[in-house]
This record gives C-alpha cells, sequence and structure tokens, in this order.
C-alpha cells in the first residue's frame, strides 16, 4: 500500500545514505522508495537506531481512519453549533451563557464553548468529552430530568451497544471497585456527585457528566461465594438529551479516566 504522508526524500534524510546493500536494496535511495510503496519496514534498515524510527513515526503518521472520521464528526457538530441561538438553547441544556459563549458544567468543571463549537476548559479537551459534549448541544430535543432510572438497554439503541458497555464501562468499574473499596465515594468529592439509598447496594451514587445526563451507579460489594454487582442506570431523559453512542463514549471515556484516578491513589 502506498504511503502518502511521506516523500521519499523525507525517508533518505534519515538513512545512513551508506549505500552498504544490508537492506539487500542497492541503494539507500531505493529503500527509501520502497518504505513509500509500502514494500519495506523501516526496520529493515539494520542501521537505523529505534529512536530516530520511532522520530519519524511520530512525525509522519497519517491519521488513522478512526482519527479521520473523528475529525468529520467534530467539524459537523461545530458547523451545527454555528447554526444555534445559544441564549434559546442554554437553559433547555442546563447551560448558561456569557457574551458569544456557552458555559456547561461537566462533572463540577466549566466548560466554555464559542457559536463555532471551540472549547476551552480548565480540564485537557479530549475527544471523549468533546464529541459527545457537542452532540449535547447541538441535539434536536432536550427533556427535563425525570427522577425515572433506566438501564442501559432500556434507551433507544442500547440493545445493541449493550455488550460492548458491560464489558467496556459496567465490568471494569465493578473490578476497580472491588480493587478500591474507597473509590466510589471518593468520586462523589472529586466530581460533585452525590451519594443516595438505594435498593440492595452498598453504595449509590449519582455523577453529572452534563446538567440533563445524569447517570446512577450502584455497586454492591462481594459477600462469602457471591460476586459483587455493579450498574449504570441513566436518567430516562437521557434517551432524549445523547444519542446511545455518545452515552457509551461518554461513560467508557469516564471508566477510563477513573481507573487512571484509582492507578494514581495506588
Ligand atoms: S541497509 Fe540501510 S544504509 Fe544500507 S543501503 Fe539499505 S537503507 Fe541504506
Amino acid at each position: 500500500m502506498t504511503n502518502t504522508s511521506f516523500t521519499p526524500l523525507d525517508v533518505y534524510k534519515i538513512l545512513p545514505q551508506t549505500n552498504c546493500r544490508k537492506c539487500l536494496l542497492p541503494s539507500c535511495l531505493a529503500f527509501a522508495a520502497g518504505i513509500v510503496a509500502g514494500s519495506r519496514k523501516l526496520t529493515d534498515c539494520p542501521d537505523l537506531d529505534r529512536g530516530t524510527i520511532a522520530d519519524f513515526q511520530a512525525r509522519h503518521q497519517a491519521p488513522g481512519p478512526k482519527e479521520t472520521n473523528q475529525a468529520e464528526f467534530v467539524d459537523t457538530l461545530q458547523k451545527k453549533m454555528a447554526g444555534l441561538d445559544l441564549a434559546a438553547v442554554a437553559p433547555l441544556i442546563g447551560a448558561t451563557v456569557h457574551k458569544d459563549t456557552i458555559i456547561i458544567n461537566s462533572l463540577g468543571k466549566d466548560f466554555i464553548l464559542d457559536h463555532q463549537g471551540n472549547m476551552t476548559s480548565e480540564c485537557h479537551i479530549i475527544p471523549w468529552v468533546q464529541i459527545p459534549l457537542l452532540s449535547y448541544i447541538t441535539n434536536k430535543r432536550h427533556a427535563d430530568i425525570s427522577g425515572n432510572w433506566v438501564s442501559f438497554r432500556e434507551i433507544k439503541g442500547g440493545i445493541d451497544w449493550q455488550g460492548l458497555f458491560t464489558s467496556r464501562c459496567e465490568e471494569p468499574l465493578r473490578r476497580l471497585a472491588d480493587n478500591n473499596p474507597d473509590l466510589l465515594t471518593d468520586l462523589i468529592g472529586l466530581f460533585m456527585g452525590k451519594a443516595i439509598d438505594w435498593y440492595e447496594a452498598d453504595i449509590a451514587l449519582i455523577l453529572y457528566p452534563f446538567p440533563k445526563i445524569p447517570i446512577l451507579i450502584c455497586y454492591q460489594a462481594p459477600e462469602d461465594d457471591l460476586q459483587s454487582k455493579l450498574t449504570i442506570f441513566f436518567d430516562a431523559c437521557c434517551n432524549t438529551n445523547l444519542h446511545i453512542k455518545s452515552i457509551f463514549t461518554l461513560c467508557s471515556g469516564l471508566v477510563q479516566m477513573f481507573s487512571k484516578i484509582a492507578e494514581h491513589h495506588n
């Protein structure tokens, strides 16, 4: 497969340029052409050190299809933002407006977005927040929090994503809670959540990834021969306020973040 993110000259510049033929090609230039054509790998040159290879790959790696799709999707959502009446939308999604920006709270941190969908925050902007947040703001319909909790599979489209949701969200979070007994309680303080009483749960906490996307995490610790149990519920309004794919992206990103917090604590 031809690689168009760099030229033979780009490759040639990092080669030893000795034409030693250890790569079984007649010259370094022929080797560089082979790299661009995809018929050779940089590691096929035995005199090229790993550090140079890693540096070259980091500088020239073309975005993969997933990253390209994500960039395109962000672009589409940002264009939708441009057509929004921010002052009209803000109260519907639990946000406020200041000058030409909309301010929205996610887990206790403010995110500020302008009319072009550009986002600033005291946190690092990461795709698992950026895409769901833009989707949430630009969603056509907005519902208020109902107080009715539903499982992931009860959300529209949830059945199709249930397997992935269990393996990427509920299961890893259950294991994290097993190995870090204080983690869930700590999350309440860290992310402005609140604890509630919940049938059969040892701990139940509500977090607000977005103002009108509350999630309820219910954990039952292991007992005797019984394995622990963890379920994530969603307010029924999530059905209206966010697409299932964004809900999944948000939850899997959250669980990865919780995992890093647990590592840090340990
Ligand atoms: S082995 Fe490396 S230095 Fe030798 S000819 Fe091939 S590319 Fe050039």
